[in-house]
């Protein structure tokens, strides 16, 4: 298939937002996206906000911001919402990335998919196209026990390397996480080559996107 390529924007480096209700939900959705975002984008500016985490996972959400856009110009943003919560304080979630926003105006919007089972993921989604009205929102998938994958219509191809690459730093950057017993490599790269094969590649990252523009 014939691939869209991302436009440039004139004269500055690529610019992308993304966005975490929970520490380890960025890496897990579009960790593999982020690494090839960070290599083939020389100067790429990247900022990661994440709504909520004790200080434990918070840490661990900066070390992962770190590895997995190693050599972007990153800033790491970190807050303490009420996980589980968030539907509750909408308002709050908003003014967070609203003033996000009035530091740094990204072209892409990474953040989780509206069809999310999870509320705090599905508040981010609600909120996401109420701010950003001018970039390409990717909404990322999050394996759960709900099961709510719906049909995506972006993909991100992984080699086999990088897919690999992006298993080992969520080890790596989450140790907090692996006593989940759906926590390993079997979910994590049996999803992505699931999506891989729905494009024809060995691996890939599979996201929601309701409006994107054309340049021909
Ligand atoms: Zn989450």
């Amino acid at each position: 298939m014939l691939p869209l390529q991302l436009g440039l924007p004139q004269g500055r480096p690529l610019s992308v937002l993304a966005i975490g209700a929970h520490p380890d939900d960025i890496e897990i959705g579009a960790g593999g996206t982020l690494l090839s975002l960070t290599q083939s984008h020389v100067g790429l500016r990247a900022c990661c906000l994440v709504l909520t985490g004790i200080p434990e996972r918070q840490l661990e959400a900066r070390t992962a911001a770190a590895e997995f856009l190693a050599g972007a110009d990153l800033s790491v943003i970190l807050r303490e919402l009420p996980e589980g919560r968030l539907p509750a304080v909408w308002s709050q979630v908003k003014d967070t990335i609203e003033e996000v926003t009035r530091s740094f105006r990204p072209d892409v919007v990474i953040a989780p998919q509206p069809q999310d089972a999870h509320q705090d993921h599905r508040t981010i989604a609600e909120i996401v196209p109420t701010v950003f009205r001018d970039q390409l929102y990717l909404g990322y998938e999050i394996p759960k026990w709900d099961g709510d994958f719906s049909r995506p219509t972006m993909y991100v191809p992984m080699s086999a390397d990088l897919a690999r690459r992006k298993v080992e730093l969520l080890h790596k950057c989450f140790p907090s996480q692996s006593r989940r017993d759906w926590w390993d490599d079997e979910v994590f790269l049996g999803l992505a080559r699931l999506r891989g094969m729905e494009c024809r590649a060995p691996y890939a990252e599979a996201f929601s996107c309701t409006k994107s523009v054309i340049s021909l």
